[in-house]
């Protein structure tokens, strides 16, 4: 009978063992949380989740009316982008905490606010990538893979060829170089 109930660690409830989910690694082959409070607190980092896609879009959406971007981007694809598992700049697996929502082609080079321009990216990827193009970003950190399927998606949510796609880009980022010089030798754009 003793056998048969166990103690939850977080509610402190003892409960049926039918009432804990199977752990083969554990000692009596249950979790250590019974299934209510396994709901809750999946329930609970959803709304973490939630809240995050929301703040992300948020910011997003403010930064691309300062630019006058095209922005359509939905709360919908930035979950679908922040639920990614990697960075993929440098393939890295990342905490919720370490998700950052980034734009491929950066505002400052005519980037838009859409679901074609965005990806995942770590903190540290995404700080030390400042305003470079991602391509540009890759190839000088050389993660050849990473940006082979980087491409191959957006290419694809763009409705155009990794090809073409990539040369949309190189000419954005001839745009951004001139308009970078422009900036350091103080001249206005024509
Ligand atoms: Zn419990
Ligand atoms: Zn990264």
């Amino acid at each position: 009978m003793k056998k048969e109930m166990k103690k939850c660690a977080r509610c402190e409830e003892t409960k049926a063992i039918a009432e804990f989910n199977r752990d083969s690694k554990a000692r009596d082959g249950r979790q250590t949380y019974c299934r209510t409070c396994k709901d809750e607190l999946r329930k609970a980092s959803y709304g973490t989740f939630e809240r995050k896609c929301t703040k992300a879009k948020d910011r997003a959406n403010q930064k691309a009316k300062r630019y006058g971007a095209e922005s359509t981007l939905t709360l919908q694809e930035v979950k679908e982008v922040l639920g990614g598992t990697h960075c993929n700049y440098c393939n890295k697996p990342l905490e919720q905490s370490e998700k950052t929502l980034e734009h491929v082609l950066p505002f400052e080079c005519g980037g838009a606010n859409t679901f074609g321009n965005v990806t995942l990216a770590c903190t540290a990827c995404n700080s030390r990538k400042h305003v470079l193009p991602a391509f540009e970003f890759i190839l000088l950190n050389g993660d050849a893979e990473a940006a082979r399927r980087l491409l191959e998606t957006l290419a694809e949510r763009n409705g155009v060829t990794p090809t073409e796609y990539l040369y949309t880009l190189a000419r954005a980022g001839i745009a951004y170089r001139t308009a970078r010089l422009r900036r350091i030798v103080g001249v206005e754009a024509q």
